[in-house]
């Protein structure tokens, strides 16, 4: 039986590569023929990196910016601590490109199609179908119709994305960081990719978008005006930036269960608040505990109920940072704490860690 793997992003490659360096080469499905720079990531932990190594990816030799500080920025005040271990910053572009690369190179089928829709063994594409006992789903935040998750109700936080275009100034002010920006209502996370850009990733609640008056842009310049070391990053961004969106991340979900054959991987199995958590160490993790458990005979629902268990602690401890982080008394105390116990801060980035 061919394992059929969804999607190529981190959680779904990895899959294959571990699938495929066990002899068991999979077919591995995405709807993009050429990677897209995705949205999301951009910050990659010292754990996340060793992941990539042990797979033969070296995060320094595809040119990731080395990270040591994290800086916590609320108004004005700003709190750094070191991290436990040095991180990268490295574009989603390249990332994926390595790790598709890397799960080709080891053996994996990649056939460009869309699902559009995966249930009881079988994957329907736009182009054609696929049958088997086993499908690994990493779509990631896009849902499958027959395996979607359910919606979140309320305030759902949104995702933004809008890339500064390199600077000397740029790199001066955030050489070495990863910035995160702490708002009432979501943050922004920021920093230096493989080529001297920055990404500036946003987590914020939709009901600040309708306050700001609808539009991204509006927002920005509302959050620009009330914090002035996020208006200065913000003041390198063309006119005419593009800004990039994704609807309703559901943040603290897990899935508990799944479908005999389902292997649910990534954002499909955990989706971790990326303020404090680190979604693609989820992504890749679930890749290579299904690939084992699959290898080892083990049962789809088996390996789902103990990965949501695995999930629990660094899911948990997001959620509950970032619940506090984006009330603004919140934000000041976990500043205030970093700034009087730095190791504090050093401690919840090793709790979030999977
Ligand atoms: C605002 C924000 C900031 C974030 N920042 C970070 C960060 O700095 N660091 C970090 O580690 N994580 C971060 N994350 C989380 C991270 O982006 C995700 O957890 C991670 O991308 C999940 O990986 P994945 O492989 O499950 O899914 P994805 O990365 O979403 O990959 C899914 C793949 O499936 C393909 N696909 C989707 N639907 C179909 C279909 N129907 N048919 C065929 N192919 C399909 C896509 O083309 C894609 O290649 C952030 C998330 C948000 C919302």
């Amino acid at each position: 039986m061919t394992p059929i793997v969804l999607g190529a992003g981190p959680a779904g490659s990895m899959a294959a590569i571990h699938l495929a360096r066990r002899g068991t080469a999979p077919i591995l499905i995405d709807r993009d023929a050429a990677v897209v720079d995705a949205l999301c990531g951009g910050f990659l932990s010292w754990k996340t990196a060793e992941r990539l190594r042990a797979v033969g990816i070296g995060p320094v030799q595809l040119g990731a910016h080395p990270v040591d500080t994290l800086a916590l920025i609320a108004g004005r005040s700003e709190a750094t601590a070191d991290l436990p271990s040095p991180g990268f910053g490295l574009s989603r572009h390249a990332l994926d490109t390595a790790l598709r690369r890397r799960a080709v190179g080891e053996g994996a089928k990649l056939e460009i199609d869309r699902a559009r829709s995966v249930a009881h063994g079988v994957v329907e594409g736009e182009a054609r179908e696929w049958r088997s006992d086993a499908i690994f789903l990493a779509s990631g935040k896009h849902d499958v119709r027959g395996s979607t998750r359910p919606r979140e109700d309320g305030d759902p936080a949104l995702g933004l994305r809008i890339r500064l275009p390199a600077h000397e100034r740029l790199r001066a002010l955030l050489k070495g960081r990863i910035e995160l920006h702490l708002f009432r209502g979501g943050y922004a996370g920021i920093v230096l990719q493989e080529d001297g850009s920055a990404n500036v990733c946003m987590a914020l609640r939709k009901s600040l978008l309708a306050e700001a008056g609808g539009g991204p842009r509006a927002l920005f310049g509302r959050l620009a005006d009330a914090n002035p070391h996020f208006a200065e990053r913000m003041s390198f961004a063309p006119d005419d930036a593009q800004i990039d969106t994704v609807g309703s991340v559901p943040y603290g979900w897990i899935a508990h269960d799944t479908d005999p054959g389902l292997w649910r991987l990534g954002d499909q199995a955990a989706v971790i608040p990326s303020l404090a958590g680190e979604g693609m160490a989820i992504a890749m993790a679930s890749g290579e505990a299904a690939a084992a458990a699959f290898l080892a005979g083990e049962d789809a629902r088996t390996f789902q109920r103990d990965f949501a268990h695995r999930a629990a602690r660094p899911v948990g401890t997001a959620k509950l940072v970032w619940r506090v982080a984006e009330t603004g008394p919140g934000a000041r105390v976990l500043g205030w704490a970093t700034r009087a116990v730095p190791s504090l801060a050093r401690a919840a980035m090793a709790l979030t860690r999977i």
